[in-house]
């Protein structure tokens, strides 16, 4: 297999050799902007890049998540957009190639070469930061099971072919033990996708109502009652490899806030002291996350230490927005009809890392969970 290394020089010189402009810039919607990331995993997968670091049976190349690290690297140097399908595969993708690989064999490739991608329905209107409580419900019938209950929050469900969502096959009373997790159609009869606009005007989330959905029993990943493992194993890549993506992003926007300031002349005074910190953030990100993608590539368990790339990362991620929006021009909160394609998604973009310190666990959960599995402080 090509190593991560040989992988990055081939990679830059093919990214320097080929117009790519159609994929820079911001549009206007979520639904425009996935569709455009589709065409640019495409041609990532066309080109070998987009399938290191995924087993052969599933579409890859071989390697490990190291190789895929070098690629969100160097899209986000040559300031071109990480594909969204590349996201949600990354906190989807390795579980369900470990606990389903036939249905992984049958589905990965086709999320590789940017043909569909998947939601992540954990979330209930009652249950966020208290998973264990979700209410779901998955009914075993004569074929799999049958849903009914309303996942929130839903990332992409507008467009995402698929849903990996979990469900309550147990009793409520016995919380994380009556966990199953399941992968559902769409488009499966019985569902109803509302989109949910975020403050940026981007409807980017959803609520999902299931009313007597049919899951065939071969979409089950993991075993009956083990959900929670499934989603604890998952959530290792959603916390570590979504923190090394959002770095990479992160820097190319600091590369562009930094070349912006410069071409004024007219920086405020405090804009070097301010871009400093913002460095400073996101180097300690980096530098953590090198070292937690080392880990999951050489097959450790990460577990709740991935708590701690989560919680630099919203710090960085705000930190760096904030810079941008006191440091631009002043039109950067409200917006006026002459805002080009930069201004909007700077805008759109400070909006959105309100929620770094939300999605994928709170803040305050991430530290809870630092002090009670990691520090294992006393509960006072
Ligand atoms: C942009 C965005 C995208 C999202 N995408 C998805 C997705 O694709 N799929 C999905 O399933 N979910 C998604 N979510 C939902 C996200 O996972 C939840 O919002 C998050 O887990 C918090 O849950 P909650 O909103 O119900 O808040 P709550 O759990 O009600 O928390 C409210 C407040 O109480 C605090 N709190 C709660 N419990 C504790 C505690 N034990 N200790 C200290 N403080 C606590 C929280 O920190 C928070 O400040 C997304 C959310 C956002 C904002």
């Amino acid at each position: 297999v090509t190593s991560p290394a040989t992988l990055r020089t081939q990679l830059r010189s093919w990214l320097a050799a080929n117009d790519l402009e159609r994929w820079r810039g911001h549009p206007a919607t979520v639904e425009e902007t996935v569709v455009q990331h589709a065409s640019l995993m495409r041609l990532l997968y066309d080109e070998g890049f987009a399938r290191y670091g995924w087993p052969a049976q599933m579409g890859g190349l071989g390697g490990d998540e190291r190789h895929r690290a070098v690629l969100y690297d160097e899209l986000s140097r040559a300031q071109l957009p990480l594909p969204q399908q590349c996201l949600s595969l990354e906190t989807l993708g390795p579980a369900v190639i470990r606990f389903a690989p036939e249905l992984a064999a049958e589905l990965h490739p086709r999320c590789l070469r940017g043909e569909e991608w998947w939601a992540q329905g954990f979330s209930e209107p009652e249950a966020g930061s208290d998973l264990a409580s979700l209410r779901t419900r998955a009914t075993p019938d004569a074929d799999g099971y049958r849903i009914n209950g309303q996942k929130i929050w839903t990332s992409h469900a507008v467009t995402a072919r698929r849903i990996v969502m979990l469900t309550r096959t147990g009793t409520a009373e016995e919380r994380h033990r009556g966990l199953t997790m399941l992968m559902v159609d769409a488009d499966a009869p019985g569902i109803t996708i509302r989109p949910v606009a975020m403050a940026n005007g981007r409807n980017e989330l959803a609520e999902v109502f299931f009313d007597d959905v049919p899951v065939p029993a071969a979409r089950r990943i993991g075993a009956e009652g083990a959900g929670w493992t499934v989603a604890m194993y998952l959530l290792q890549w959603e916390r570590a490899m979504y923190a090394w993506q959002s770095a990479c992003t992160l820097f190319a926007r600091f590369e562009r806030l930094r070349s912006e300031l410069r071409g004024t002349g007219s920086a405020p005074a405090d804009a070097a002291a301010r871009l400093g910190d913002c460095y400073l953030d996101l180097v300690e990100l980096r530098a953590r996350s090198v070292e937690t993608i080392t880990r999951l590539a050489a097959g450790e368990t990460v577990g709740p230490e991935a708590s701690v790339d989560k919680v630099l990362l919203a710090r960085a991620e705000q930190g760096l927005h904030d810079a941008a929006r006191d440091l631009r021009p002043a039109s950067f909160a409200i917006g006026s009809a002459g805002d080009g394609s930069n201004q909007r998604e700077w805008r759109d973009e400070w909006w959105y890392s309100r929620a770094a310190s939300i999605l994928g666990g709170s803040a305050e959960v991430q530290r809870g969970i630092l002090a009670d599995r990691v520090l294992n402080l006393p509960k006072i």
